[in-house]
C-alpha cells in the first residue's frame, strides 16, 4: 500500500481530469526543493509564491484567485487552477499536489483488479469451452 501513497498521485489527476482537491483551496505550501525545480524548468512560476505567518513561521505557499465554480459560488482557488484544464502546471506542480492522497488512485486499482478479474474470468471460460 505505501507503494501506492508513494506513487506520484498526479498520474491519477490527468487520468480522471479531476481537480476536485484544488477546488477545496486549500493553501499549497512550496518545498526548497520545489523552487529548486521551477528556477530550472520553469522560472515564471517564481512570480505566483507568496507566504503567510503559521504559528509564527513564514511559510511559501502559491498565489490565489477569485474562480467561480459549478455551484455559482467563488473561491479563491490556486493560481494555476483553470475549471476546463485543471492544473495548467502539472507536470511541474508542487511536491504537496503531487503526493496528495485522494479516493481516484483507490478507485483506480479497483477498476484495475476489476479488469484482472474479468480477464481471469475470460481465460476460464476459454479453458472450459476448449
Ligand atoms: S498547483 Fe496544480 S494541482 Fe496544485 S493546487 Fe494548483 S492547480 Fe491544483
Amino acid at each position: 500500500m505505501n507503494l501506492v501513497l508513494e506513487h506520484d498521485i498526479s498520474y491519477y489527476c490527468k487520468k480522471f481530469n479531476c481537480g476536485k482537491c484544488c477546488e477545496k483551496g486549500w493553501d499549497i505550501f512550496v518545498t526548497e526543493s520545489d523552487i529548486r525545480k521551477w528556477e530550472e524548468k520553469k522560472p515564471e512560476i517564481l512570480n505566483q509564491i507568496t507566504t503567510k505567518n503559521i504559528n509564527g513561521i513564514r511559510k511559501k505557499l502559491l498565489k490565489k484567485q477569485p474562480i467561480k465554480l459549478l455551484d455559482g459560488k467563488i473561491r479563491q482557488l490556486c493560481v494555476f487552477y483553470d475549471f476546463e484544464k485543471k492544473c495548467t502546471i502539472h507536470d511541474v506542480n508542487p511536491e504537496i499536489c503531487k503526493k496528495f492522497s485522494c479516493l481516484h488512485h483507490v478507485y483506480f486499482i479497483f477498476q484495475f483488479f476489476n479488469k484482472i478479474s474479468e480477464l481471469i474470468e475470460e481465460s476460464d471460460k476459454k479453458m472450459l469451452n476448449s
